[in-house]
């Protein structure tokens, strides 16, 4: 799909707010001892003890058109028999040791909320799109997967904002990702059979299992990784013609490392040269209108800048705001923040 103006694309949709409040009665962590999140089940723990504590102090919270969402976290699918009994239980059990008995809901209530939480839980994340913790979002959790949607989330602070990145016309159903749209296929219908329990057969997915080009996906990964460098090194390059090889998941992603490589050993000039490559690499896999894409270009015109290419990094701050504008929206506070405004109205 192609735009011809950005102006036809349908601005913010949606205001989510997340299930996550101060805590208060809230015992201390059993295993790190302290009201923060020390890992991954700490932080499940923690997250089911905020919406305890949200579910006693507020009423389910109720719209006109509540026939069609989820107002408590138990109206949610829990695909429960698929969870895994050990699992249930240590968070049964560490439940009990953060709550007093009579706060505690019934165990049947609580796996419905564990389950829920496992297909659909959202990570929040922080500007640079890193997950800080998981959150639930009973709105959005009514939002299907596609491979190719025509919408996307992006966390600001604990909100959660549902954006439009294609046209979308009345009555089409709004779609996200719920995997990583980088991963081929096969690994984005494992994931989606593991955690969300469903065979995805979008467009994308028969096309790829199925490509018209006779090439199917390249199986890189199960060579040696010396072989795989041996192969990446032409397309380490700037000059690499060959975007089907250049494009290459774990190129992309190679290089993606390398990125930070860069910025550890101060190495400036390289570090441009390898993102400028990954600019189309991006597109490519996630699309014209991804946050990805977005504050890599920013991060590409903030360091040009910096290094006096002037001209280069008007260029890429020019797309950064083109496409930061459709997946963030002007009202986020991100781009309320001085430096990107300085950066973008450059
Ligand atoms: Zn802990
Ligand atoms: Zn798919």
């Amino acid at each position: 799909m192609t735009f011809t103006n950005i102006e036809r694309i349908t601005p913010v949709i949606g205001f989510m707010q997340a299930y996550s409040h101060t805590i208060s009665t809230l015992k201390k962590c059993s295993r790190c001892k302290y009201v923060s999140y020390c890992n991954k089940s700490c932080q499940f723990v923690q997250l089911v003890s905020q919406i305890i504590q949200k579910q006693r102090r507020y009423p389910p919270c109720t719209h006109d058109d509540e026939d069609y969402f989820p107002t408590t976290v138990d109206q949610l699918e829990s695909h429960l028999k698929y969870a895994r009994k050990d699992n249930i239980e240590s968070l049964l059990c560490e439940l009990q040791q953060l709550f007093e008995e009579d706060v505690l809901p019934e165990p049947s209530s609580l796996l419905n909320m564990y389950g829920a939480i496992n297909c659909n839980g959202f990570s929040i994340l922080d500007n640079d799109l890193n997950g800080i913790a998981p959150g639930i979002y009973l709105r959005a959790s009514m939002v299907n997967h596609s491979c190719d949607p025509n919408c996307q989330v992006i966390s600001d602070g604990r909100k959660l904002q549902l954006r439009t990145v294609k046209d979308v016309t009345e009555g089409e159903e709004c779609t996200i990702s719920y995997v990583d749209l980088m991963d081929p296929t096969k690994e984005r219908q494992a994931e989606l059979e593991k955690r969300y329990h469903f065979t995805c057969k979008c467009v994308k997915c028969i096309k790829e299992i199925n490509p018209d080009d006779g090439l199917g996906e390249l199986e890189l990964r199960d060579l040696h990784w010396t072989k795989v460098l041996q192969l990446c090194a032409p397309y380490l390059k700037l000059d690499s013609s060959n975007n089907l090889l250049a494009n290459y998941y774990l190129l992309v992603r190679l290089r993606q490392e390398a990125i930070k490589v860069c910025v550890h050993i101060q190495a400036w000039d390289k570090y441009v040269e390898m993102g400028q490559l990954n600019i189309e690499s991006l597109r490519y896999h996630y699309g014209p209108y991804s946050a990805m894409l977005g504050l890599h270009l920013l991060d590409m015109g903030n360091k040009l800048l910096e290094m006096g290419r002037l001209r280069e990094a008007r260029k890429y701050l020019t797309e950064a705001k083109s496409v930061l504008e459709i997946t963030h929206g002007p009202q986020h506070s991100f781009m309320m923040t001085p430096y990107v405004q300085k950066l973008l109205d450059l």
